[in-house]
């Protein structure tokens, strides 16, 4: 069985700026069975969702989604922070816990009608994920579904993702 990924987050408080109490997952990551059991729970919730493609944002979704993309036989779509992706972008512009931000995705990324799982580490207040499943919908393809390891329960980000089904594996 592999270890209890649950007990190796971190918490950091003041991280990025003061206030803010940050889910460090790098324990996580660092730990065979901890990085192998949550890679392995969110491949049997995606799974579930049939996907065509799994779409992950940078940076700590791409480590997660990367994976899971390879467990499920699917592709991988990045979705990036500005200045990163080579090739013509659309881009989404989103208020974030703490400040502003901007995510872009290849145009040619995703075949329209495509069914996308989106991956990110932690959901806060939803803006990261609202934000990458437009993007998902500006292409014509549907996000069927988002995956989260840590869901931050008290900023309300699940009430602004609606239309998309959430799975988290864990409260914090
Ligand atoms: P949201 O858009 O839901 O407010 O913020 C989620 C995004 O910010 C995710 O991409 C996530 O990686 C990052 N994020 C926000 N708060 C935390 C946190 O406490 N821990 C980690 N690991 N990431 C966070």
């Amino acid at each position: 069985m592999g270890a209890d990924w649950r007990a190796l987050v971190r918490n950091v408080p003041d991280f990025p700026v003061p206030g803010i109490q940050f889910k460090d997952i790098a324990p996580v990551l660092a730990d065979a069975g901890a990085l192998a059991a949550v890679t392995g729970e969110l491949t049997d919730a995606a799974r579930a969702m049939s996907p065509d493609v799994v779409v992950a944002i940078e940076a700590r979704g791409f480590i997660l989604g990367s994976p899971l993309a390879l467990a499920l036989g699917v592709g991988f779509v990045p979705v990036r922070k500005p200045g990163k992706l080579p090739f013509t972008t659309r881009s989404v512009a989103y208020a974030l816990e703490y400040g502003e931000a901007v995510l872009h995705m290849h145009t040619d990324a995703l075949t329209p009608g495509a069914r996308a799982v989106i991956v990110d580490d932690v959901l806060a207040t939803g803006g990261t994920l609202a934000a990458t499943a437009q993007l998902v919908r500006e292409a014509g393809a549907i996000p069927v579904g988002a995956l989260v390891a840590l869901e931050l329960g008290a900023l309300g980000g699940r009430e602004r993702l609606p239309d998309l089904p959430l799975t988290s594996l864990q409260g914090v």
